[in-house]
């Protein structure tokens, strides 16, 4: 049994039913778990471990439903820099083909630690390479260290260039191991208790990488163990005319005839679904990873996310894969989100003759994505918010800085409205992960060496 006391939070954003945002506001956690949740002066006055936060805004913990977390290691390369999705991958792929098991090992810490220092607290990650004898357990065991909650997607390719699909030949696998592989993961991995760390998706990677085939079996097998499915759909213009010529549906339509809708499954993007198809994912319960860096970066074009809100659609914030945003700051993701969402709303001509007008995403908004949306999009009713019986997962931010200066009129839209900064503080299960700014778990030296010593082996062609 241990206790922390946080205190004198400047302001509390509790992310609960009410929205409460609490001045002077505190937690008081019992073994990773919030047992109270008020101001200060209403709550226990000693713990095992007492946190002043003073000066800071405490918010939920973000939550990252999207990432590639290996492909830290191809930011900005040359050749993929000014390429739509089809070209960006045919690049990428012969690069991503020589990694070996401890470069899934090394990105993903990189990537974890970067999404700590913008106040993520759990992140889902979707690989769906295994080149040279990598499996997902190397993504999974390097995690642990870092301390951050892992929803860890089993991706897969099984449709090459020599049947119909976009990847090589020799980056695909064999349906019958993905699917004994799948198996074995979620047997020994998957924990679906409240206060997990570790849970396991199963993600067929795009409708252009894999059969209809192996889509309906990991349905059929992620069904019978009661774990979410996950895959990239209605991501650009070049997919949908890829379902359209070789499935006869649009993806969404494609995803109904192959079993995958449901509240299990949610969906990367959707930036190309019409009204008919937000109103078939809110009456299902599909979610959807919004991931507007990414879509803004490989031109693929802007979500409709405020429709897909009015509809009722569980919306969840991503940060892609590093090779096409080329970061994983949730922060800042969240920023974008708000951003893009009034270029759109500019571009549709919504009236703004009211200052509160609906037709803009607010900063609450946009943080209400990326915590509560987020975790409903990944199933789990323990995160998302801080009230009593959640996870006591948090980060907080100094208000007194440059950043913000001028902006402490709202201080929690300024965490969104101003430039995006590193935090301050993340906690994932009462433990610190971020403190004053640094990380804790790993040594962010020594590691940014070792990624860059692995990234200029895969570039060179060795
Ligand atoms: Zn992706």
């Amino acid at each position: 049994m241990s206790t922390l006391l946080v205190k004198h939070a400047a302001i509390l954003v509790t992310m609960d039913d009410h929205r409460r945002e609490i001045p002077d506001g505190g937690l008081f956690i019992r073994d990773g778990f919030i047992e109270q949740v008020g101001r200060t002066q209403d709550l226990p006055q000693a713990a095992d471990e007492v946190l002043d936060l003073s000066g800071h805004v405490v918010l939920p913990g973000l939550i990252n439903t999207h990432h590639h977390f290996y492909q830290t290691l191809t930011r900005a390369v040359p050749a993929a820099q000014d390429a739509n999705l089809f070209n960006w991958l045919k690049t990428l792929y012969p690069i991503w083909a020589r990694m070996l098991p401890e470069d899934i090992q090394v990105s993903t810490q990189t990537a974890l630690a970067e999404l700590a220092l913008s106040g993520c607290t759990t992140a889902a990650d979707h690989l769906y390479i295994f080149p040279n004898g990598s499996r997902l357990d190397d993504e999974i065991i390097a995690a642990r260290e870092v301390g951050v909650r892992l929803h860890a997607a089993r991706g897969s390719m099984s449709l090459g260039e020599s049947k119909g699909g976009l990847p090589p030949d020799r980056v695909v696998e064999d349906e019958d191991f993905i699917l004994k592989d799948s198996q074995r993961l979620i047997e020994t991995y998957h924990d679906p208790n409240p206060g997990s760390m570790v849970q396991v998706m199963l993600a067929p990677c795009s409708p252009f990488s894999v059969t209809p085939d192996l889509m309906r079996q990991s349905a059929a097998l992620a069904r019978q163990y009661g774990v979410h499915l996950h895959t990239h759909l209605a991501e650009t213009q070049d997919e949908e005319v890829f379902c359209i010529e070789k499935f006869g549906y649009r993806p969404a339509a494609y995803m109904q005839s192959l079993d995958w809708i449901g509240q299990d499954v949610w969906f990367a993007h959707s930036v190309y679904v019409n009204q008919e198809e937000i109103n078939l994912y809110a009456d299902t319960g599909c979610g959807v990873a919004h991931c507007p860096t990414s879509n803004m970066r490989l031109a693929s074009g802007i979500a409709p996310i405020l429709e897909m809100l009015r509809a009722g659609v569980k919306v969840g914030l991503g940060v892609d894969g590093s090779a096409s945003n080329d970061g994983s700051h949730l922060l800042e993701e969240a920023r974008q989100a708000m951003l893009v969402s009034r270029v759109r709303a500019g571009l549709l001509g919504a009236s703004l003759s009211s200052p509160s007008s609906s037709s803009l995403m607010t900063a609450r908004q946009a943080l209400e994505i990326a915590t509560r949306g987020s975790a409903a999009v990944l199933g789990r009713d323990d995160l998302g918010s801080l009230q009593v019986g959640k996870c006591a997962d948090f980060f907080a931010i100094q208000l007194d800085r440059l950043d913000y200066a001028g902006g402490l009129h709202d201080p929690v839209a300024a965490t969104i409205f101003c430039a995006p900064v590193r935090v301050d503080y993340t906690i994932v299960a009462g433990r610190l992960v971020v403190e004053r700014g640094q990380m804790v778990t790993v040594n962010l030296e020594k590691l940014i060496h070792k990624h860059n010593q692995v990234a200029r082996r895969l570039l060179a062609g060795e």
